[in-house]
């Protein structure tokens, strides 16, 4: 058996009828003849997208270009709603979810570890989602992917799904979740602060002393903010705040600096590295 990266035979445009926000998407070839589709996800918390799991993981059939399309429609809710869209086309296969160990707080990439001990499989991915929400305390109704995919039919509400082997209260554990969720826990709240205080989304911030210049950040930014020059630097009249750069950063030396209400709030969480 060799292993072979996902852009192998390169990448076949396809139309997505009914996509909320994107219409058609860039799409490997290798991924698209496959007998059959295995996706391994991890179970973890996001900064971004408060959750992502098996629906997102389709996400990796994307060139790098059509990645940094979607990450331009910025705004959570509607990023969320691309990744469905997506999904609505791609998603096929088995979702095996490692939870043994997940991770919580500001995931994918600074999150911390969590032991949980499970597994998780299932044919249909997002309700895969569903159930996995459930299991680290997250209402299906506070993330944007899963209470898409609930509205669109992809998947049924949790107490639709049937699960077989432990049940939940043997296996649930509540994580704690990015600070920013705490905002979104009522839209109202968090328009209005936005608007008032000025505070939609974290900056980023380089902290050049960690910076090894490898460049992975300026070759995700999907607008072109970043350039290296000795270490990172980003410009900030261009930065649509989608923290990419944060997620990829092998070394830390992306941080998320937080307005003041959103730092307090973190704390109150144990959020982790909000300076
Ligand atoms: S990814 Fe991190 S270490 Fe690499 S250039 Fe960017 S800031 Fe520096
Ligand atoms: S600098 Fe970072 S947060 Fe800003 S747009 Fe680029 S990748 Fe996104």
């Amino acid at each position: 058996m060799s292993i072979e990266p996902l852009s192998r035979a390169g990448y076949e445009r396809i139309e997505i009828v009914n996509g909320k926000q994107v219409s058609s998407a860039l799409v490997s070839r290798l991924f698209l003849d496959a007998d059959l589709v295995i996706s391994l996800p991890k179970l973890k918390t996001h900064v971004q997208t408060v959750y992502t799991g098996a629906v997102k993981n389709f996400f990796a059939v994307l060139p790098l270009s059509e990645r940094r399309r979607f990450h331009r429609l910025n705004r959570y809710e509607r990023f969320s709603e691309a990744i469905v869209d997506l999904y609505s086309v791609v998603g096929r296969g088995v979702s095996l979810m490692d939870g043994i160990v997940g991770m919580e707080g500001n995931g994918p990439s600074t999150g911390r570890p969590r032991k949980l001990g499970v597994v998780l499989a299932s044919a249909n991915a997002a309700n895969l989602d569903v159930v996995a929400c459930e299991v680290i305390g997250l209402s299906q109704t506070r993330v944007h992917t899963v209470k898409d995919t609930i509205a669109r039919g992809f998947a049924a509400r949790f107490e639709e799904v049937q699960i077989v082997g432990d049940s939940l209260s043997q296996v649930s554990r509540k994580f704690h979740v990015p600070p920013r969720l705490l905002l979104r826990a009522n839209p109202i709240i968090e328009g209005l602060t936005d608007i008032v205080l000025g505070l939609h989304g974290s900056a980023v911030e380089v902290h050049a002393d960690k910076c090894t210049s490898c460049g992975h950040c300026r070759n995700i930014c999907p607008v072109g903010a970043i350039t290296i020059d000795n270490y990172c630097r980003i410009d900030y009249s261009k930065c649509i705040r989608c923290y990419c750069c944060f997620e990829v950063c092998p070394n830390d030396a992306i941080v998320l600096r937080r307005p003041f209400v959103r730092r307090v709030l973190g704390r109150l969480r144990g959020g982790k590295r909000e300076e």
